[in-house]
């Protein structure tokens, strides 16, 4: 199919299709919603990842806007794409809060991921891929079009480990393990999180970045191991 060679064409290695039955999705401008969600991720420079240690640095919020930027704009290529072809297509805009109350976006694209099999919901409450650990970022693309999807990942494969549980300043992370449908609340105190990136790292994004419980992460770790990074885990 055209997505395998536009995938490859983009340099995207990690990517799949999620199923969306049962799920709330945001709707087109005809109100209509989506059955099927694009969803890929696009990994954080290891180096970057690894200098992280008490907070965020200048080199990590330079390549969180850097990605970002970079998966509004393949995102954007992709709805071209679909809708050459006729089919409706509409991106999630990557690291979007639309809820500042609930503090959450229109859809969470970690939910599109694990349905799509690209990883599972850490104790950290990120998506954790086997590949590049949680040191990604999400992309989700909604579509209109019966594509095979998954399989879905339905379970953590954090083990014992409670590295990010533990190294979380503010507490934030209840260490609870992931399931499809655990309300978030089990996982994430959100609230204290995001007190506590305001308050410390308000020159950061406006005190949306800290990346520490992303950092320790063991499977991250791995990751910049093999990548023969260069600083030692
Ligand atoms: S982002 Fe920072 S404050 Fe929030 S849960 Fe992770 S380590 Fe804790
Ligand atoms: S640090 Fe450990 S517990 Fe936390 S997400 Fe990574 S593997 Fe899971």
């Amino acid at each position: 199919m055209w997505l395998d060679g536009w995938m490859r064409a983009q340099g995207i290695e990690w990517w799949g299709v999620a199923d969306l039955g049962g799920l709330k999705t945001p709707v087109d401008r005809w109100a209509r919603s989506f059955a099927r969600a694009v969803s890929w991720v696009v990994p954080m420079n290891p180096d970057v990842m690894m200098q992280i240690e008490n907070g965020p640095t200048p080199a990590y919020a330079e390549e969180y806007a850097r990605v970002n930027r970079l998966i509004n704009s393949l995102s954007r290529d992709l709805v071209k794409e679909w809708s050459a072809r006729g089919v409706r297509a509409q991106a999630v805009a990557a690291s979007e809060r639309t809820d500042a109350v609930g503090i959450r976006g229109d859809f969470p694209h970690k939910t599109a991921a694990t349905r799509a099999g690209l990883g599972w919901v850490g104790r950290n409450c990120q998506l954790v891929t086997r590949r590049f650990g949680p040191w990604v970022r999400l992309a989700t693309v909604f579509v209109d079009a019966e594509l095979p999807c998954g399989p879905a990942v339905e379970r953590d494969f954090c083990g014992r480990c409670r590295r990010c549980v533990e190294a979380c300043p503010a507490g934030a992370l209840k260490g609870g393990r992931w399931r499809p449908g655990i309300p978030r609340s089990r996982l994430l105190d959100a609230r204290a999180c995001d007190q506590w990136k305001k308050t410390h790292y308000p020159q950061y994004h406006g005190g949306h970045n800290c990346g520490i419980c992303s950092s320790v992460c063991p499977y991250g770790r791995k990751w910049f191991k093999r990548y023969g990074g260069s600083r030692e885990p």
